[in-house]
C-alpha cells in the first residue's frame, strides 16, 4: 500500500485517512533503525530510538494523529522559529534582518568554521546557532526569565497552554555547552551580541529545553500555513509579513545542510530539532483533484533517531511520503 499511487477520489473521510497514516507510520518506523539519537547533549541519548509519531491538523478541524504521539520532547532548534518571530514582532523585521542574514550556510547548524571563513558580515540566518544566539540576545530583558516571557506568551497563544522548561535537559545542555559558548564568545568579540553573553546562553539553552508534543507542533504549523492567523477565529497571532518570511527561512534553512534536498523532494517549509521533532507547514493548494487537507495543514513529527545532519530520519521519510501522496508541495 505504501508504494504506488492512491486514488483520492474514493473518499476523504477521517477513518480512511487514519488507516493510511497508521500504515505509513508502521512502515517508516523501520527507518528509525538507520539513524541514531543525539548524544552530544547527554540526556537526549536516553530517548527511545524506535519512537515515531505524527500529528496532522487541518484548517477545518480535521486532526489525524498516529504512532508515538504522547511522548513529550524538547523543542530544541524549533524554538529558533519562535524566537525569530518574537524578535521581529518586538523590534521590527528590518532591525532583525540588519543583524542576521537570510542565507543558507551549507554547513552544520553549530558550525564555527563558516563564521570566520566567509568574513562575517552578520550571521547567516536565524536558524543556525550563531544566528539564533544573536536573535536571542535581541530579546528584551535583563534576565533569562524576562527574555523568555514573550516566547512563552506566543507559544501559549499558539498551542493553548503554557509549556515549561525541562530542567534536566536545560542542565544537560548547559553542562556540555562548550561549542555554543565558543560561538557565543565569537559573537561577543565581533560585536553581534546585544545582551550579556551568560544571559544570552542561559536563555538559549532554556528556549531549546521547552517541552512540547507533536500536537503542539502541528498547531504551530497550521497557524503558519494560515499566514499567522488562528484557524478557529481568524485572529492574527503573527503578522502576515513575519509569517511569510519565517516560512521562506524554514524552506531554505530549516533542515540545516539537508534543506536543499528537503525543499526539492518534499517541497514544504519545515524546521527540525535534535531531539527529533519536525514542524512542517503545508499551505493551501489550488488543485483539481480532491487531495486531503487541500485547505492547508500543520504537521508535527517526532522520531528521535537522526540522520547525520541532525534531522529525524524516519520523520523526514514519512513527511516525504505524505507530501508526495497528498501533493503537499508548494511547487
Ligand atoms: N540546543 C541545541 C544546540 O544548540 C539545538 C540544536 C538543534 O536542535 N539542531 O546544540
Amino acid at each position: 500500500m505504501v508504494q504506488g499511487t492512491v486514488n483520492w477520489n474514493i473518499k476523504l473521510d477521517k477513518e480512511w485517512l487514519q488507516e493510511y497514516v497508521d500504515d505509513w507510520v508502521a512502515f517508516y518506523r523501520k527507518a528509525t533503525k538507520e539513524g541514531n539519537v543525539a548524544s552530544y547533549i547527554p540526556i537526549l541519548a536516553k530517548a527511545n530510538p524506535n519512537h515515531l509519531g505524527i500529528a496532522i491538523h487541518g484548517k477545518n478541524g480535521l486532526k489525524i494523529c498516529s504512532g508515538d504521539i504522547d511522548i513529550p520532547f524538547t523543542i530544541q532548534s524549533i524554538s529558533k522559529v519562535i524566537s525569530f518571530m518574537v524578535a521581529c514582532m518586538k523590534n521590527g523585521v528590518s532591525y532583525v534582518l540588519d543583524r542576521v542574514d537570510v542565507e543558507p550556510t551549507g554547513e552544520a547548524f553549530n558550525s564555527i568554521m563558516h563564521l570566520e571563513m566567509k568574513s562575517l558580515n552578520k550571521p547567516f540566518n536565524p536558524f543556525v546557532n550563531a544566528g539564533a544566539l544573536t536573535v536571542t540576545s535581541m530579546l528584551n530583558g535583563a534576565t533569562s526569565s524576562d527574555k523568555l516571557a514573550p516566547l512563552f506568551n506566543l507559544l501559549e497563544r499558539m498551542i493553548g497552554y503554557r509549556p515549561s522548561v525541562n530542567q534536566e535537559v536545560f542542565k544537560s545542555e548547559d553542562e556540555t555547552s562548550a561549542r555554543n559558548r565558543a560561538i557565543g564568545y565569537y559573537l561577543l568579540e565581533t560585536g553581534f551580541l546585544e545582551s550579556d553573553l551568560e544571559v544570552t546562553l542561559e536563555t538559549y539553552f532554556k528556549q531549546c529545553s521547552i517541552e512540547i508534543t507533536v500536537d503542539d507542533l502541528a498547531r504551530i504549523g497550521l497557524i503558519l500555513a494560515n499566514d499567522g492567523q488562528d484557524p478557529n477565529n481568524e485572529e492574527e497571532i503573527i503578522p502576515r509579513q513575519i509569517a511569510r518570511i519565517t516560512k521562506a527561512l524554514m524552506l531554505t534553512c530549516g533542515m540545516y545542510d539537508a534543506s536543499g534536498k528537503f525543499a526539492t523532494y518534499v517541497g514544504i517549509p519545515a524546521k527540525s530539532g535534535v531531539s527529533g521533532g519536525i514542524v512542517a507547514v503545508a499551505p493551501p493548494r489550488v488543485r483539481n483533484a480532491p487531495f486531503p487537507f487541500i485547505e492547508g495543514c500543520g504537521i508535527g513529527v517526532y522520531g528521535p533517531a537522526l540522520e547525520d545532519r541532525g534531522n529525524s530520519i524516519a520523520g523526514m521519510k514519512l513527511l516525504k511520503h505524505i507530501a508526495s501522496q497528498w501533493d503537499l508541495s508548494i511547487f
